[in-house]
């Protein structure tokens, strides 16, 4: 067996009716064909991968794990031993699926890449630490509602599906875990200048206690004080009230 490695957020879930749950929620919106999943680990879901239509992509960075793992695999399932953050995630292909019991360290940035791959990214069915799945998931107005649930709802579908407890894994990690499922929404583009759209949100939320008009003063500048949506806060506004912001003050 492998011994888990904290520092790499090795929780291998041991619930097998939670693994099926998981792997079930796959929809293949969009008919994508391949499907990556990423940390496989020792391959609680990678086995039930196996069983599905998708052609699959794991990609590991432990090496023992992905020792491990390589001898159960076919030929046709390839693994790729590397950190998935400085992965090109062209090699995908066009439309891809992303499949994973996500290392809670880097899930963020997990998160992000996914956004920055929107074009390509059809569906996730992730595992998160319970308070990420809840934040990506929440609505305005809510006090996790934050950075990446105003980038991800405006182009995915989020649902909350399930949580788990710590006693699903092994070792049990200190926090509860959730499911979320993401499906690409039919925008293909925001209607506005979209780096400047991402710039908005992150600026709001990273003073987010501040009045939008001095959060985002780095970004617009100085404005009026009488300016209605200026005087709230990054967290209650809609995407959509964010592509409105980056509609008005495109350079
Ligand atoms: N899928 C397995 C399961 O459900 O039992 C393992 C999940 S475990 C929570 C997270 C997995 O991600 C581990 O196997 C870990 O080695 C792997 N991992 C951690 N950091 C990674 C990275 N930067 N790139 C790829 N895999 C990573």
């Amino acid at each position: 067996m492998v011994k888990p490695k904290k520092k790499l957020g090795q929780h291998f879930l041991i619930n097998t009716e939670a693994a099926n749950r998981i792997v079930d929620s796959l929809t293949g919106h969009h008919g994508y064909k391949n499907l990556v999943e990423i940390g496989p680990g020792t391959g609680a879901l990678t086995c039930l991968l196996l069983n599905t239509e998708f052609q699959l992509t794991t990609i590991e960075i432990d090496e023992e794990a992905a020792g491990y793992l390589k001898r159960y695999l076919p030929e046709d399932v390839e693994l790729i031993l590397a950190d998935v953050l400085s992965t090109d995630w062209s090699r995908f292909g066009e439309q891809f699926g992303v499949l994973g019991n996500l290392p809670y360290n880097i899930s963020s940035q997990i998160l992000f890449m996914i956004f920055d791959h929107r074009e390509q990214v059809q569906e996730c069915v992730l595992m998160l630490q319970k308070e990420v799945a809840e934040r990506i998931a929440s609505s305005p107005g809510s006090r996790e509602y934050g950075i990446l649930s105003v980038l991800l709802q405006a182009f995915y579908d989020v649902e909350l599906l399930f949580t788990l407890p710590p006693t699903d894994f092994f070792p049990p990690p200190d926090v509860h875990s959730a499911v979320i499922r993401m499906r690409r929404n039919k925008i293909d583009k925001l209607n506005c200048d979209e780096k400047l759209f991402v710039r908005l949100v992150k600026a709001g939320f990273n003073q987010r206690r501040k009045k939008l008009r001095n959060a985002l003063k780095p970004v617009i500048g100085e404005q009026p004080e009488t300016d209605l949506v200026l005087q709230k806060r990054a967290e209650q506004l809609t995407w959509q009230d964010f592509v409105g912001l980056a509609q008005r003050f495109k350079k």
